[in-house]
């Protein structure tokens, strides 16, 4: 038996007890629909027909997705959100993947970038947005009502807020495919803790605010960082910049270009090739790993051949509004902004779609309002006090290297383990979507939250090189490694045939 198929064999000692793991719901709370009451309206307004077309279809869930959904669903319009999945980043957005964000205003000692966009998130949800984590599929604009199809349901509406934001670039390596996710990655947030990074020499690529902020993040787990910048200078701005120069554990290396990696007899990855755009020599530096940092392309993909979009892909704007070429149709945040592309500029821009939104609607006479009951309870978060400690196998879901190894060893049912790491915004969105499936097949499988930082051995014997992942157990055997967040369907289909 291989200790990667068997990553717990060794474990089986006495550990401490573990803390019982129950996820929060992220349904949206149900809403009432009635209409807005007049002056001469009974203190029991009749119930509104039932909606066949949209206020607002909101696409996007960074800062100007959910700050339109928040004004929006505050002017009683019930948009609808389709927060996206995969395609065009994760749930949250980019902030998804960065540690601290310093320069939201409210936050006067920081906030991390995915506590940041749950805040968002809950505040829509608060006053009515409907969320869905899907991905938009396809999008008509030419006819109205417009048509958004994602993978599980269409729908009409009379206006649409495009906030589908920025997704970050890939080199196109030689090798990239074979070592993406097993030494090259796209996010130091993310993957920067796990064992295959941890105290070894790493790269990042780039020379923007992405690559200094990685790079300085990397340091924090990593041996030494080179930073390879084609230019011969940082384009990042002054103060990413001093942090770099003053940082001992960075060496840049400008006027080079990476141009693939290299890989051992093991075929792990051990190397950079790297040519000097000056004189063309070409080099192989020692690193286990390699981070990209080069920065995003617009999302803008859905809108094309609809909607005017200048050359590098961005939605044109009407100069200080959020108006496309097409009426009804507005678009905020990094996917109509190529030169600002902060959260605060993404947010302010979603503020001025929704009330654009608003105005069109009412201009138009498609306005149909939309009131949540004053007493609905405010949904309740699960406190440190709410989830309890111990360990009851009769449980489905579980948290902990503790419950891992009992269940490993006592448990006849499939496990299915999710690795996480407190930074990684992904993990926030894959264990909900995870979750739900579970509840599908609860009493037939098991479910085990390993945290990297807190378990760190675990991750290691199971040979795990990012976060999300998602391994599964039966028998004492590892029968599958799903790295990143993958299609729900994906996780089901699989728990159907092996549970
Ligand atoms: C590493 C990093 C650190 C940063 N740090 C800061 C900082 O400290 N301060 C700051 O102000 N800014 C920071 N930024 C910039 C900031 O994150 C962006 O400017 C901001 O997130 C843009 O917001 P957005 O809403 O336009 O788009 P995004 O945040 O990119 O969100 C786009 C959304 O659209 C969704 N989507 C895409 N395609 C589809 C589809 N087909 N269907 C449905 N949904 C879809 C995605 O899932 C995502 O939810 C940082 C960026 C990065 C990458």
């Amino acid at each position: 038996m291989s200790t990667l198929s068997n990553p717990f064999f060794f474990f089986y000692s006495s550990p401490p007890p573990t803390l019982r793991f129950h996820s929060p719901s992220t349904r949206p709370r149900p809403l009432s629909l009635r209409p807005k009451a007049s002056a001469a309206a009974p203190v029991e307004p009749p119930p509104v027909p039932a909606k066949s077309v949209e206020n607002v279809v909101i696409i996007g869930s960074g800062p100007a997705g959910y700050t339109a959904a928040i004004y929006a669903a505050r002017a009683n319009l019930k948009p609808v959100v389709f927060e996206g999945y995969q395609v065009g980043g994760v749930p949250g957005g980019q902030l998804m993947t960065t540690t601290e964000v310093e320069n939201f205003p409210g936050f006067p000692d920081g906030i991390t970038g995915p506590d940041l966009m749950d805040r968002m998130r809950r505040q829509a949800e608060r006053w009515g947005a409907e969320l869905f984590q899907e991905d938009v599929e396809h999008i008509d604009v030419k006819n109205n009502p417009f048509t958004i199809r994602s993978s599980e349901r269409e729908v009409k509406c009379h206006s649409m807020i495009f906030a589908t934001g920025a997704t970050a670039k890939r080199l196109r390596l030689p090798r990239e495919d074979e070592f993406w996710s097993r030494g090259i990655s796209a996010c130091a947030i993310c993957d920067g803790a796990s064992p295959l990074f941890k105290g070894q020499v790493l790269g990042v690529v780039g020379g923007g605010d992405t690559a200094t902020e990685e790079a300085l993040y990397l340091t924090k787990y990593a041996r030494h960082v080179h930073l390879l910048v084609r230019k011969d200078q940082l384009r990042a701005s002054k103060a990413m910049q001093d942090r770099v120069y003053n940082n001992p554990n960075i060496t840049l290396h400008f006027n080079t270009e990476t141009v693939d990696v290299v890989s051992n007899m093991k075929g792990q990855m051990s190397g950079i090739l790297t040519k000097r755009v000056d004189s063309g020599e070409e080099s192989v530096l020692e690193a286990k790993g390699l981070f990209y940092g080069i920065g995003h392309s617009p999302n803008s993909q859905l809108l094309q051949g609809q909607v005017k979009l200048d050359s590098s892909g961005y939605v044109l704007v009407e100069e200080g509004s959020a108006k496309t070429s097409v009426e009804g149709v507005f678009a905020a945040g990094d996917v109509q902004d190529h030169q600002w592309r902060q959260a605060i500029t993404a947010a302010g821009s979603g503020c001025i779609a929704a009330l654009s939104v608003e105005r069109y609607l009412v201009s138009n006479n498609l306005l149909v309002e939309f009131h949540q009951p004053q007493t609905e309870e405010v949904k309740k978060e699960l406190t440190d006090r709410d989830v309890q400690e111990g360990f009851d196998i009769t449980l489905t879901k579980h948290k902990g290297q503790y419950a891992l190894r009992k269940l490993y060893h006592e448990s006849p049912r499939l496990i299915c383990v999710l690795y996480t790491a407190p930074t990684c915004g992904p993990c926030r969105t894959l264990k909900p979507i995870l979750s739900k499936v579970i509840d599908e097949f609860d009493q037939n499988v098991h479910f085990v939250e390993i945290d990297i930082e807190e378990d760190p051995e675990i991750a290691e014997a199971a040979g795990i090189m990012g976060t999300p992942c998602v391994q599964f157990f039966k028998n004492k055997e590892m029968i599958r490694t799903v790295s990143g967040v993958k299609m729900k369907r994906e996780y089901r289909e699989f728990i159907e045939v092996n549970k």
